[in-house]
């Protein structure tokens, strides 16, 4: 037996009511199996079974008080999993579905995404239980007070770097920024995401979504083909699914889908700029649901309590590109059969592990361009860092330089990820390529 099967069965046994932990383990790990035998000296240190160990795991008790005068207690999380290669970096998520399982597979993810962006940082994720839906301005104001309260003490520009995921945005950020400001007394840039008068970035809103639309875009180029004319499917309608709809239609695209937890919207005429525009203010500023579009546009149709996902299949509908945005597990293997049917050529992941892993083995064994969310999604962090780098130098770049540097960002995961996979064994195998690079990496800094 290899070291690896021994992690994995470890992991499996110690770890059992953390079933996306699990998943996430057994998907990397087992694509790294290659590594084992070119690298005797990973083995022999222990490695693969010290690097599904976090560094440390943080819980603590989140107390606010709504508008009615109402006590609630949340729990808090910050997991700090691997800091080999720089500072521990990696959003928080606040969403009634958080628990530790899920922050340690985000966390564990993010150790190989933020390796994969070249710039030097370590994986974390942390987050709550602590649903923003339906929540006035000034509870969640005061939830993200009482989280930092706590939060405040373990984080640090070069500690650990916070910023958003589901749950998370602009809002909160500055909420939890301005918090930590006023007990730390320094005007550190500890977030990332935050608003542009106060320390962000330019194009860090878009990074994420332009980001994952400039991979599938080298993906396509392998195939002689591009954005243009072509059908896409996103899920999703927050901020990653917003900008990656924006960038596929820039780039010719007609994107036929939006999704939240309740309903898909369907409009096959295509979802233009104006239309997005519509859903942006809709979801950003109203705070309203996916399904007020077709109030809006009554050509198209919505679809209660069905993910875009269930809709290709249940309805047939022809999709080029697949860019799930929404969350993990959204694909299952009869989603992913159906994509086939239908005549995907790509699937990239904007969400975290959207795929479970006998989706992602049906992409991989009809020849789909699978873009693995570790690769494909990793511009929002890497733009993130580039938010560090100008904190730092105290400096804002244009809009064009952050985005010539992201654009930069997503050919050298793309190139490098290629590489990885060829000389492993596994020419144009993303998943197996994106891990092995990413992985490597972080091995060689902890051995050092
Ligand atoms: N939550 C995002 C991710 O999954 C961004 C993290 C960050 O910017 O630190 O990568």
């Amino acid at each position: 037996m290899s070291q690896i099967d021994d992690v994995i069965a470890k992991v499996k046994a110690l770890d059992k009511d953390q079933p996306e932990f699990i998943q996430a383990v057994t998907e990397v790990l087992t694509t790294l199996k290659p590594t084992e035998e070119k690298h005797p000296e990973f083995v022999k240190a222990k490695i693969y079974e010290r690097i599904v160990e976090p560094d440390r795991v943080i819980m603590f008790r989140v107390t606010w008080e709504d508008d009615t005068g109402e006590i609630h207690v949340n729990r808090g999380f910050r997991v700090q999993f691997n800091n080999a290669i720089g500072p521990y970096k990696g959003g928080l998520r606040f969403h009634p579905s958080v628990n530790l399982g899920i922050i340690k597979f985000l966390g564990f993810e993010q150790i190989f995404k933020n390796a994969l962006t070249t710039l030097p940082m370590g994986g974390g994720k942390g987050g709550s239980d602590f649903d923003p839906k339906g929540k006035s301005d000034r509870e969640v104001m005061r939830f993200t007070y009482a989280f930092m309260r706590e939060l405040y003490r373990h984080i640090g520009p070069d500690t650990d770097v916070p910023a958003g995921d589901i749950g998370v945005g602009a809002r909160e950020i500055g909420f939890m920024y301005g918090y930590y400001k006023k007990i730390v007394n320094e005007h550190t840039g500890v977030l990332t995401g935050k608003g542009l008068e106060y320390g962000g970035s330019l194009i860090r809103p878009e990074a994420t979504g332009y980001g994952l639309v400039y991979f599938t875009s080298e993906m396509l180029s392998t195939r002689n083909t591009d954005f243009a004319n072509k059908v896409v499917a996103i899920s999703g309608s927050g901020n990653v699914a917003q900008y990656a709809a924006e960038k596929s239609i820039q780039l010719g695209a007609k994107v036929i889908t939006l999704s939240d937890s309740n309903g898909t919207i369907v409009d096959e005429e295509g979802i233009d700029a104006k239309k997005l525009a519509f859903v942006m203010d809709l979801k950003n500023v109203k705070r309203g649901r996916i399904k007020e579009y077709v109030n809006e546009y009554p050509h198209a149709k919505y679809f209660e309590g069905k993910s875009v996902w269930d809709v290709i299949r249940d309805e047939g509908l022809r999709v080029d590109i697949a860019l799930p945005c929404a969350t993990q597990n959204e694909i299952d293997e009869s989603h992913a059969n159906a994509l086939v049917k239908n005549g995907v050529i790509a699937v990239a992941e904007g969400a975290n592990m959207p795929s479970n892993l006998e989706a992602i083995n049906i992409f991989r064994d009809n020849k789909v361009l699978y873009g693995p969310a570790k690769a494909a999604n990793a511009g929002g962090v890497a733009v993130s860092g580039l938010e560090m780098t100008q904190n730092s130098i105290r400096l804002q770049w244009s809009r064009e330089e952050v985005d010539n540097k992201l654009r930069e960002i997503m050919r050298n995961i793309h190139k490098t990820s290629l590489e990885a996979a060829a000389t492993y064994g596994y020419p144009g195998d993303y998943l197996v390529g994106a891990n092995i690079a990413g992985f490597v990496k972080v091995a060689k800094a902890m051995l050092a």
